[in-house]
């Protein structure tokens, strides 16, 4: 519907799609009112409803995405993260996201967030609420972590991003955080990607290990279709018979996605090889194949890290990286997001 479409037009339309034997679900984006059916649409009926006051445009969308397809948005969608001004996923910048894989204390996130800061990271990650395979492995400090995390948010002024893992968590992770995340072991959890979409904070959303792009894409539109067009996609490994790797980076999943749909894609280099000595390479790749940003383990202690030191960069290692990552970023036309607000890397 056009945005000023008013509710007569838009009762009249949901009347024409009933008349012609088509179920309608109506989902509000930004101010933009859209009817979704699932049916499919001749072209006659099409005609007859693009006809009708109010209405913007029909798109017939083949396949199963709706709101993710590249065929109902053809512009890539920008996210913004944090306040205006701030970081932007998916424009012209390519966007670092880094920190340690948990928050632990709060000497560990100073730490932690002076190496990542200071090498030129845009937002800052850090797991309160981590889902670990084991339940005898740390499993995060909770609301303190979080805590923790948004003390970090106002000391270096960079936003942040954590892990969610239940859809009763996801208003005090809303109201700490700059962005929502999404775990591999979380991917299908359509309640929590329900209640992550409703909370309108942007949506961090990684692909399960074992997902197909389809599914992967199908689990953004659960985010979309709640009224939430702030997705970003991240790859994070799928699971392979290799074990010589802690999973298997699918990059030419990036370049499919970004054909697919219009929403960003990170790749996440760390988790997805297990290994700090393929995070590099893989992070040049990740910029080579279209990504639109980076989100990298750091730990200033990898060594007494509570979760994911074997694959976490030390901040010397990550600022070789941020080096090395610039020419390859200005080679596919993009510049290397670098911290506009008020942060320590201008103190
Ligand atoms: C993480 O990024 O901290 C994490 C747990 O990642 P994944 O869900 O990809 O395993
Ligand atoms: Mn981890």
């Amino acid at each position: 519907m056009r945005p000023r479409a008013t509710r007569e037009q838009l009762e009249y339309v949901i009347g024409l799609l009933h008349e012609n034997g088509l179920t309608s679900v109506s989902s509000t984006m930004a101010d933009i009112v859209m009817l979704i059916t699932e049916e499919s649409v001749t072209p006659d009926i099409a005609a007859t409803i693009e006809k009708a006051p109010g209405v913007d445009r029909v798109v017939v969308v083949p396949g199963t995405q709706r709101l993710t397809s590249r065929i109902f948005r053809p512009e890539d969608t920008r996210v913004q993260v944090g306040p205006a001004g701030g970081p932007v996923i998916g424009g012209p910048e390519f966007v670092v996201i880094a920190g340690p894989c948990a928050v632990e204390s709060a000497p560990q996130m100073n730490s932690v967030a002076d190496v990542v800061v200071a090498s030129g990271a845009v937002v800052l990650r850090g797991g309160a609420f981590k889902p670990r395979t084991s339940p005898y492995s740390f499993q995060g400090l909770g609301l303190a972590g979080l805590t923790l995390l948004a003390e970090q948010r106002r000391r270096t002024g960079l936003p942040v991003v954590t892990e969610v893992v239940t859809a009763d968590d996801v208003k005090c992770v809303a109201e700490e955080s700059d962005m929502l995340q999404i775990g591999t072991r979380n991917m299908q959890n359509f309640d929590l990607l329900r209640a992550a979409g409703e909370s309108g904070r942007p949506v961090l959303l990684k692909r399960g290990m074992s997902s197909t792009i389809e599914e992967w894409l199908l689990a953004a539109e659960y985010v979309m279709h709640v009224g939430n067009s702030s997705v970003v996609l991240c790859e994070r490994g799928i699971r392979s018979y290799d074990r010589s790797t802690r999973f298997t980076l699918d990059l030419g999943a990036v370049a499919e996605a970004k054909r697919l749909t219009h929403l960003p894609v990170l790749v996440d280099p760390s988790h997805s090889t297990g290994r700090p000595h393929l995070v590099g390479p893989m992070s040049l790749a990740a910029a080579s194949c279209g990504a639109d940003g980076l989100l990298i383990d750091v730990h200033t202690d990898a060594r007494n890290a509570l979760c994911d030191g074997n694959q976490a960069l030390s901040g010397e290692q990550f600022s070789t990286l941020m080096e090395r990552l610039r020419p390859v970023v200005e080679a596919v036309g993009r510049t290397l997001a670098r911290p506009r607000s008020q942060s320590l890397a201008q103190v």
